[in-house]
C-alpha cells in the first residue's frame, strides 16, 4: 500500500488528528511542568542550597535575609542585595550583620 492512495479526504482528517494530538501534547507537557516546578518549589523553598536545613527570614535594617541555622550560610532574596547596595548608608547593615552572626567580639 502507497500513500498515493490516500484520498484528500483521508489526508484532510490525518493532519485534524495530528493537529489535535499536538495541540493535547502540547498541553500535557506545560501540565507536567508545572506541576514540576511546584512540586520542586515545595521541595527546596526556604531550605539551605548548601546543607538542605531550613532557612530563617530575617531583617537586618530593612534587607531580607535568609539565614541557614545550621551552617550559617546566608542568602538574598532577589533584588535584596540591590537595595543593599543602593542604600545610602550600609554600615547599619553590616554592624547590624556582625551583631546577629557574631554577637561575640573577639579581642
Ligand atoms: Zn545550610
Amino acid at each position: 500500500m502507497s500513500h498515493n492512495h490516500q484520498t484528500s479526504e483521508e489526508e484532510y482528517f490525518y493532519k485534524l488528528n495530528r493537529d489535535l494530538i499536538n495541540k493535547q501534547r502540547e498541553k500535557l507537557d506545560s501540565d507536567r511542568a508545572s506541576l514540576q516546578e511546584e512540586e520542586m518549589k515545595k521541595a527546596h523553598w526556604m531550605k539551605c542550597p548548601k546543607c538542605g536545613h531550613d532557612l530563617r527570614e530575617i531583617e537586618l535594617s530593612g534587607i531580607k535575609v535568609d539565614k541557614c541555622d545550621s551552617c550559617e550560610g546566608m542568602f538574598f532574596d532577589a533584588g535584596e542585595l540591590e537595595l543593599l547596595i543602593k542604600a545610602q548608608k550600609p554600615e547599619g547593615f553590616f554592624s547590624h550583620m556582625q551583631s546577629t552572626f557574631f554577637p561575640k567580639k573577639i579581642t
